[in-house]
């Protein structure tokens, strides 16, 4: 084979770098995790599938979700909205931040919108094509919401729209600022607030099909028999905040590109920040921050390759970084993970999120556009 012919053997993929790195997300991981908490809580369960479903991609997990028996989607954007109404989802679905321009294009496909204040009222009325609001009353987390003050207005104003026949109050909600403590007071007192939201607004003359409040760990931590739904993200992903048993869908993937020996006393790295203590073999990992591998997690990340964890070494890139093989035989070409469910020994998002001090959402929503999805247990 010449040159060129390997070099167009080699062209890369639509995304992604020549095919070197893969986030492999488990579908059947996703399942699981909807299934874990659909066996232990009695609400329905809303998929939270925002920012392309954490990085893992929305639409095939949103499929997957379904599946599974999640019965509403929630998506942060507009435009996350229809691209899941684009890719056949039939579902309800919620949206939470919209601009007024998008009403029109929300109200075609039949997604719900949120509704905090009368103007965000009004402006949803006065677009025909919008059906289903939600009203969101803020319980405490003072992100958004209709302020409680204001809350009998806003209800009565809904209830005379839809008197008219302008549109339908589906839910009534609000979201947890502690919802991962167990027995949070805050959670009891978010709880007893949206209670008593749901008195006026039922005495406004509404009557919502669903009331929801809890996120994944609010889902297990508060028990809350009078709300219908629950706002599953962390946990669809296998992010486990409250010992469910859930399970990491995502596996990111990568292939030493390079490998070289170096001698005692030579620097790896910009800055030479790593400089060897003995002679050793160093690896080149063709993955970077730009990819979303913390740069400040340098100092302490690992990964795994040939069964055994590899330091990483010197500064993380752009686009690579390395790790010390020791005297390990490793070629190009050996399949690299950089994190795992950890059933092999690989680090976890979560040890990444540690060496980052971050959280694993975080580390998942960064993995980069460039690095390709490959998705592995689809339903039959
Ligand atoms: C992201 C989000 C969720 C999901 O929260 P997790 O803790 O990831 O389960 C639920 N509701 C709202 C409003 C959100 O923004």
């Amino acid at each position: 084979m010449n040159l060129v012919q390997s070099l167009s053997r080699h062209r890369p993929a639509a995304r992604g770098i020549a095919g070197l790195s893969e986030a492999v997300v488990d579908l059947s991981a996703v399942r699981h995790n909807i299934r874990a908490f659909r066996s232990v809580i009695p609400q329905s369960v809303m998929a939270v599938v925002k920012a392309d479903a954490f990085g893992h991609g929305a639409a095939p997990v949103a499929r997957a979700a379904v599946e599974a028996g999640a019965s509403w989607l929630g998506v942060a954007r507009a435009d996350e909205a229809l691209q899941l109404r684009a890719a056949g989802l039939t579902v309800p679905i919620l949206t939470w931040l919209y601009d007024a321009a998008e009403l029109m294009l929300l109200g075609d496909v039949d997604v719900d919108v949120s509704v905090s204040t009368i103007a965000e009222l009004q402006r949803v009325v006065s677009n025909p094509a919008v059906r289903h609001v939600h009203l969101k009353l803020d319980t405490g987390l003072h992100r958004s919401g209709s302020a409680p003050d204001q809350w009998i207005e806003l209800t009565r104003a809904a209830a005379h729209y839809e008197a008219l026949g302008a549109v339908t109050v589906r839910g009534i909600w609000s979201h947890l600022s502690h919802g991962d403590r167990p027995d949070a007071v805050q959670s009891r007192h978010q709880l007893q607030l949206l209670r008593t939201g749901l008195v006026l607004a039922n005495r406004a003359g509404l009557q919502p099909t669903v009331v929801h409040l809890a996120n994944s760990a609010g889902a297990i931590t508060l028990d809350a028999p009078d709300c219908d739904l629950v706002r599953i993200g962390a946990g669809l992903y296998g992010i486990d905040e409250t010992g469910l048993g859930l399970r990491p869908a995502m596996r990111l993937m990568s292939k030493l590109a390079q490998v070289r020996r170096i001698r005692a006393g030579e620097g790896v790295s910009y800055g030479h920040d790593f400089v060897a203590d003995r002679d050793t073999t160093v690896a080149l990992v063709p993955l970077g921050y730009a990819d979303g591998i913390p740069r400040v997690a340098g100092a302490q990340a690992s990964v795994l390759c040939r069964g055994v964890r590899m330091p990483v070494i010197g500064r993380i890139a752009m686009d690579q970084f390395v790790v010390d093989a020791g005297d390990l035989p490793v070629e190009p070409g050996e399949p690299v993970t950089i994190f795992g469910d950890g059933s092999r020994g690989e680090p976890t998002a979560a040890d990444w999120a540690a060496w980052a001090g971050t959280i694993p959402h975080e580390i998942y929503c960064g993995i980069g556009s460039r690095v390709p999805r490959r998705y592995e247990g689809a339903a039959r």
